[in-house]
């Protein structure tokens, strides 16, 4: 058995997509809340953070190269600072062992009476006098303290030849030496520390700096990416309002053209028995035309509340009389079709809109009937029953060829059809209505052969 799918020329295109979308029908207002929650204002502020971060990032990055400069030109001052005190630290200690070498000399004469050793006593002497003089021109700010030792070695150095070894030449300078390396120490302890700040300065921009700008990259991308999809929801709304608009037009076309075609035969049959003069059948079929009109157009008015607005006439009613109704309208059948309803009076009502309920019922009698056209046994059981979890179930069971397995996985999606004429609403419609009573439909085949429906409603 080959699908015959109707598709309304304007949905054609929409309901490929529309089979992706939520169960149908969706109420404008909803679209519209939808349309305002993705407002451009998310988007802009996304792209301005973005842009904001990179902005930082790049500032962050010339910022922290100027200052990385800076530190670098400093540091190599400081570590020049230090080369100098040390250079100065060495001369003082070769002035010193100038003039240690000059006592050891004159110690030296003085005890074997030689007068080579004290002419090395008098060389020794000018050397530490020049060293001093060197100290002088690389430390001209110690000039006074330096000379003041000069002149002590000067007379350190002349009173050697009467064996006098101390005149606090050697302590003075070496009270310099040891000046000169706690400013060393101090200078190299500087260097460690600006160094240590260093590293850590240029390893946190190193961090911070590409990091905020792949922050701000990510956020464009994101920015782009909930454009795009903002688009994507925008062209769905279009596909689901054209779907929307196409299943709504095929569900009043289908529900109401049952009670018109009733209504035209009362008519025709009205001509007939009119002609032949029989007024009275003729005022009770009028009658009867005039109220399947009637139940036309309310079918009309409901279900284009029901699909805008969900708003619905609910109310309890007994699942018996439900059922009563249903079979009442399905109207006479054909000879060989039995239909049993088992409805128990004492059930629970349902809180229902009558008129949906009772169109579920017709829409799945009527299909149960056409399905079990040409099959040998065709009986069709109506039931409802109570459920422990405070629901009435309706079920529908048959005896007709069952699902064709290519129906049976979308069958209560809309245009979906195996009837040359079927418009392939009636089941998606039975669904929507169902669903907005907070109950559940299914379909399942019947273990002897043919279909079992079954929906399900919570009671009032
Ligand atoms: P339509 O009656 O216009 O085809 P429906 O949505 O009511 O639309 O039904 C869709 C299809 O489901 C039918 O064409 C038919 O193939 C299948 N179907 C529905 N009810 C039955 C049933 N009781 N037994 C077998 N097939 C069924």
């Amino acid at each position: 058995m080959s699908i015959h799918a109707s598709h309304p020329e304007d949905v054609d295109s929409a309901m490929t997509l529309a089979a992706r979308l939520p169960p149908l029908p969706i109420s404008r207002g909803k679209l519209r809340r939808n349309a305002v929650a993705a407002g451009p204002r998310d988007i802009s502020s996304q792209w301005l953070l973005g842009i904001g971060a990179i902005v930082v990032a790049a500032i962050l990055f010339l910022t922290s190269a100027l200052s990385l400069g800076v530190m670098l030109d400093h540091l190599r001052e400081q570590m020049q600072r230090v080369e100098h005190v040390q250079t100065v630290i060495l001369q003082t200690h070769s002035v010193e062992e100038d003039l240690e070498d000059a006592k050891a000399a004159a110690r030296y004469s003085l005890r074997h009476g030689g007068g080579l050793e004290m002419d090395l006593v008098r060389i020794e002497g000018r050397n530490a006098a020049r060293g001093l003089g060197a100290l002088i021109s690389i430390v001209p700010d110690e000039a006074a303290t330096l000379k003041a030792i000069a002149q002590r070695i000067d007379g350190q150095v002349a009173a050697l030849s009467s064996g006098i070894e101390d005149n606090g030449a050697s302590r003075a300078i070496a009270a310099f030496r040891a000046k000169q390396s706690a400013a060393y120490e101090d200078s190299r302890a500087a260097v460690d520390r600006n160094i240590l700040f260093f590293i850590a300065f240029a390893s946190a921009m190193a961090l911070i700096g590409p990091g905020l700008g792949l922050v701000g990259v990510m956020l464009l991308q994101r920015e782009r990416s909930s454009r795009r999809t903002r688009e994507m929801q925008k062209e769905l709304m279009h596909v689901q309002r054209l779907a929307v608009m196409g299943e709504t037009a095929a569900m009043l076309a289908h529900e109401v053209s049952h009670p018109l075609t009733a209504a035209g035969n009362y008519l025709s049959a009205l001509r007939r028995n009119s002609a032949k003069g029989d007024t009275v059948k003729a005022g009770e079929l009028g009658d009867r035309a005039a109220q399947q009109i009637h139940r036309a157009a309310t079918i009309l008015h409901r279900l284009r509340r029901f699909i805008e607005k969900r708003d619905t006439e609910r109310g309890p009613v007994a699942p018996e009389a439900l059922v009563h109704d249903a079979v009442a309208l399905v109207g006479p059948l054909d000879g060989d079709v039995t239909l049993i309803a088992a409805a128990d009076p004492d059930l629970p009502d349902v809180a229902v809109d009558r008129i949906q309920i009772q169109q579920v019922l017709v829409n799945l009698i009527r299909n149960a009937i056409e399905a079990m056209q040409g099959c040998e046994v065709r009986r069709l059981i109506v039931t409802a029953t109570a459920l422990p979890s405070s629901e009435v179930e309706f079920s529908l069971t048959d005896t007709g060829r069952g699902l064709p397995a290519d129906v049976a996985a979308k069958l209560f999606q809309p245009f979906v059809s195996t009837k040359k004429d079927g418009m392939g609403v009636g089941l998606s419609i039975c669904r929507s209505i169902i669903a907005a009573h907070r109950g559940a439909i299914s379909a399942e085949p019947n273990p002897q052969g043919g279909t079992v429906f079954r929906f399900r409603l919570p009671v009032a």
